[in-house]
């Protein structure tokens, strides 16, 4: 299977003014471009590894694999989750589910808004669900894969990368990092742990 670039799910200038249009198109049809595309050339590199027997770069091929692929999905869902409609909080199961876990949703968006903000270097936030222990956890991620709590389901991200903020916020993470809760999509969110929890 041939990755390809979703399409964005509203008008770039739908997100204004948290984030503008500027940044959404780039960000969208360059930056997520280029994980789609990266993600498909690891793909055809371990084939041709796969017809010729030669294994001698599969570590490298991994690594590549593995940022290109979760950038893709990474991206695909911070679309979904963010809509002109979005903001205020969420409301029913998930509402609930957070209060539990974190005791409030506001207890809740400090944690995960400080988990934007103190990414070291470039990566995401992300409010997951652990299958395991079946619960809630706010996970940072580096880069695009590491220090990912393994086998959980992000329902929730939110791009700390530069590429993500800069051309309007320059150096201020944190007012992205605020900002950004006024174009979450809770009722994306909301669907995604309905579904997780079954
Ligand atoms: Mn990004």
């Amino acid at each position: 299977m041939t990755y390809t670039l979703p399409a964005l799910p509203y008008d770039p200038a739908s997100l204004e003014p948290h984030l503008s249009a500027t940044i959404l198109e780039l960000h969208h049809d360059k930056h997520h471009q280029a994980y789609v595309d990266g993600a498909n050339k690891a793909l055809d590199q371990l084939a041709e590894a796969r017809a010729t027997g030669d294994f001698a770069s599969l570590v490298g091929l991994q690594k590549t694999l593995a940022f290109n692929t979760s950038g893709h999905v990474l991206h695909s869902l911070y679309w979904q989750n963010l809509g002109p409609d979005g903001g205020d909080k969420p409301v029913g199961d998930l509402a609930a589910a957070i209060d539990d876990q974190f005791g409030s949703f506001d207890a809740f968006r400090k944690q995960m808004t400080a988990a934007t903000v103190s990414v070291q270097g470039s990566g995401w936030s992300a409010l997951v669900w652990e299958p395991v222990g079946q619960q809630l956890m706010v996970e940072q991620v580096e880069v695009h894969h590491e220090s990912v709590l393994v086998g959980s389901d992000p329902l929730l991200v939110i791009d700390a990368w530069e590429h993500a903020y800069y051309l309007q916020y320059q150096n201020r993470r944190a007012e992205y990092a605020e900002a950004i809760w006024n174009v979450v999509n809770w009722d994306d969110v909301a669907r995604r742990f309905a579904a997780m929890r079954g």
